[in-house]
């Protein structure tokens, strides 16, 4: 039997067509008209007017905060519960992140620390820069929440990591969109790939352009090489978008198959003692891009390390939830804010295989090894 992973490439005929199609026309390097379309159908999903694609979601995340103008000597908050990309990039420009606890009904960063964070710091005199709230395992930050937390604090921007969250909506409208700009991630385990790629997002055309300069190395429009500012090689390549769009014809029906998996684990999974699921708020529809399970210490018949264990004795790739970034040795120094649910989260969850190529039988072998180590009295 084949390996099970947690969130392989879902990639066919459609997507092979796609890249051979732009190689054989000799759109190879670096731009060409697929880059264009499929910054244009992104920010159609996103319900945003303007995208750059870049070569990562970090990179996207990166030069928003440059943008913003975000440097050293600002703080920027951000979820402890989530990738390292979020936190990196705000050490990329010199600032320093401060982690905020998720909250329990949602699992991303909590409005009401956010509230206290920026009046407390601006009562200091030294207000925050920006918040990254993050869309969680594919779920929306309450941006509700949040526009009230920033309401007053104009100087704070909001940028979205929106990285494994396209095609999520909460309030009716789409992930990417509800903040200064917004970021994606076409890397390998997300919901749709370009292999590794991303894009950023925004409502406002000059945001876009500037980075969309800085990422060809800031060249200005001359016959010679003119450099007024530091750029960076960050732009995807025309091959890669190819590859992209076809992905993103496929993107309802691959959201609507992560969606699916959650539902079956639930109920295949559902009457275990002290199982419960990452929990879904009714304001909006996720992507599921990962199912994670939690586990009661008191009540269920094993814990994490022996669920992943069991899974991966028989092929099959399961993981914890991200390790907090309050947690990691690299951000030891950093300021923590609020409790202990991200803590928790990440010491009681299981990331269960999720890609939306994974079938229905694979999904059942799952189901099956999950009941032998949780199905005991
Ligand atoms: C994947 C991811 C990123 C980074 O995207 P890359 O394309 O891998 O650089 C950032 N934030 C979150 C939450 C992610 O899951």
């Amino acid at each position: 039997m084949a390996r099970i992973y947690l969130s392989p490439p879902d990639v066919g005929p459609p997507e092979r067509a796609a890249l051979l199609a732009a190689f054989d026309e000799g759109w190879i390097a670096p731009v060409g008209p697929d880059l264009a379309a499929f910054e244009a159908e992104v920010a159609a999903v996103a319900g945003v007017e303007h995208a750059v694609a870049l070569s990562s979601g970090s990179a996207a995340l990166h030069l928003a905060l440059l943008i913003a103008g975000v440097g050293p000597g600002d703080r920027v908050l951000v979820p402890t519960l989530t990738f390292a990309a979020t936190a990196n990039v705000v050490t990329y420009v010199g600032a320093e992140p401060v982690f905020v606890d998720v909250t329990a009904d949602r699992w991303t960063i909590d409005p009401s620390l956010v509230a206290s964070e920026l009046d407390a710091a601006r009562a200091a005199g030294a207000p925050y820069a920006a918040v990254i709230p993050v869309d969680l395992y594919g779920q929306c930050a309450d941006y509700a929440a949040l526009d009230d937390a920033l309401a007053g604090h104009e100087g704070v921007v909001m940028i979205e990591d929106a990285a494994e969250a396209l095609g999520a909506t909460v309030g009716g409208r789409p992930a990417g969109g509800f903040g200064r700009a917004g970021a994606f991630s076409f890397n390998g385990n997300k919901l749709i790939t370009t292999s590794g790629g991303g894009m950023l997002v925004s409502h406002d055309a000059a945001l876009i352009e500037r980075a969309r300069y800085l990422a060809t190395q800031a060249r200005e429009p001359a016959r010679h090489y003119e450099h007024t500012a530091i750029g960076f090689n960050y732009r995807m390549s025309n091959l890669l978008a190819a590859l992209g769009r076809a992905q993103l014809r496929g993107l309802d029906a691959k959201v609507a198959r992560r969606r699916a998996l959650r539902r079956r684990y639930a109920e295949a999974l559902g009457d275990l003692p002290g199982v419960t699921w990452m929990p879904e708020a009714p304001d909006g529809t996720p992507t599921n891009w990962l199912t994670v399970l939690t586990l009661d210490p008191d009540e269920a018949a094993a814990d994490r390390d022996q669920v992943i264990d069991h899974l991966e004795a028989h092929d099959v790739e399961a993981r914890p939830a991200w390790k907090p970034m309050h947690l990691q040795p690299v951000f030891a120094p950093c300021r923590h804010v609020g409790g202990e649910v991200a803590a928790q989260i990440f010491e009681r969850g299981v990331c269960l295989p999720s890609g939306s190529s994974l079938t229905d039988a694979d999904q059942d072998r799952v189901i099956e090894l999950v009941r032998q180590v949780l199905d005991q009295p």
